[in-house]
Parts: C-alpha cells; structure tokens; sequence
C-alpha cells in the first residue's frame, strides 16, 4: 500500500488540494489502462466526512460489488445505500446496475482526528493557534498488480500495460548473434527504452513461449534470417505477427 498525507490550514485548502490529487489519480489509472473500467465511488465517511471515495476496478474476480447508477453513473458502495430502495446520491434515480470490483484505491477527508490526537497544531498570521486539517489518499500497488495481471493476461501470459511493463523490450537471439543483440539493446536504451535479452541456448519455441508468458509489451527476434535481412523482427505482444525493422 503506497499512503500519502496532505496537511492543511482550513478545510477549503484540503478541498482544492483533495481535487488536484484525485486527477492525479486519474491520470495513474490512465496509464495503467484502467481508465474505462475504474469508477469513483462514493463510500462511507465513518465519522469525520460525508464520504470517503474509493477507485473500484471492474474484474470478474473481485471481492467487492458497487452500484451504478443507470441515469448518471455514479457508482456506490454498498455501505452507503439501501439496495431494496436505491436512491442516487447525486441525482435521486432509483434505477441501478451492479458491477463486481476490486477496490485499488481510496482517498478521504480525516479532518483534525489524527493531527488533534497529536497536539500538532500552527500559528496563523493572526498569531492564533489552530487545527490542522488532513487528507489520506491511498494506493493498493501490490494489489494493482495482481488485478492488472488477472484483467489483462491471455491463454499465453501475461500483458502489462506499456507503462509498468518490467522491460519495454524482450530481445530473442536465435544463434551467433549476441554482439548484435548488445548493441541494439545499447541503441534501444539510449533512447529511453529498457531492454531484456534472452540468449539462453534453447530454441526458439520455448523462448517465445516465455517472452509471451513474462508479458512484455515488444518482442525482438534476432536470427540468421533477419540479419540476411539487414533487420530484427519486432512484435508487441497481442499482435500476431511481427515486422521487419531495419539494422
Ligand atoms: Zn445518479
């Protein structure tokens, strides 16, 4: 779990701030894919705020359900609705839909329970003594990880998304080709890519078999008969077949 603490002067600092995160947040599940299939929902405050906001990602596996709203889509938990009598917190339809849901992360409001607990305090400008406020805004990364593999994997693997994939690239050499592997993976990482090269003396079908079960996004084919080409064969990994790239 990756945890974040913001600390703020007055409840309208922590409300503008709240916002910048949650659309940083946004922009990580774009990265991730996750974007279409994430929802904001709204969950229960406990004590301190209304609510507290979850990121629920849709996967059949998951441990969790949440309830759409089929007029404007927000999504709830079931901590805070009746689901005989639904009613949308945002614009009252009854109507619903239910989605199966992994939890990947949630942000709240804590107020000053915590920063009162601890007598941490600040002095205004006016000289007097005052609340600190705080946010919480949470990450379940191993969690990511798990749900991003079970979402996105085939009957072959693995596929990581581009952005958290171990290595942009997994280079195959196929016979006495390993200085020419070496320096494509030095051109290739010059421009800001990260590249694994796979020269165990094995063939072919298992190396591809494994580049398809490690899930990287690129495969690089290095053989006699593309080096006839004056090339390297390259493959993302849900294409079915590569393309020649010259030398
Ligand atoms: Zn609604």
């Amino acid at each position: 779990m990756k945890d974040m603490y913001s600390f703020h002067r007055n409840q309208a600092d922590l409300d503008t701030y709240f916002e910048v995160v949650h659309g940083a947040y946004d922009r990580i599940f774009a990265r991730l894919g996750l974007t279409n299939s994430t929802y904001y929902t709204f969950a229960s405050g406990g004590d301190f705020s209304k609510y507290s906001y979850e990121f629920q990602t849709e996967l059949s596996i998951g441990e969790d359900e949440i309830f759409l709203c089929k007029k404007c889509w927000q999504a709830h938990n079931l901590e805070i609705i009746d689901p005989e009598h639904f009613s949308c917190v945002q614009c009252q339809n009854t109507e619903y839909t239910k989605k199966i849901v992994s939890e990947t992360a949630n942000i709240f409001k804590l107020g000053s329970r915590f920063s009162d607990a601890f007598w941490l305090k600040y002095q205004d400008n006016d000289g007097e003594t005052k609340n600190i406020i705080m946010g919480c805004y949470g990450i379940g990364v191993s969690r990511l990880m798990g749900v991003i593999a079970e979402k996105f994997a085939d009957e072959k693997g693995l596929v990581w998304p581009e952005s958290i994939s171990p290595y942009s690239h997994i280079l195959i050499v196929i016979g006495d080709h390993l200085e020419e592997a070496k320096s494509l993976a030095l051109q290739l990482e010059s421009k800001g890519f990260t590249v694994l090269i796979d020269d165990r003396n094995m063939g072919f079908g298992q190396k591809a078999g494994d580049a398809d079960l490690f899930g990287i996004t690129h495969r690089i084919i290095l053989s006699d008969k593309t080096i006839e080409k004056w090339g390297y064969e390259m493959k993302k990994r849900r294409e079915a077949e590569g393309i020649l790239v010259q030398l």
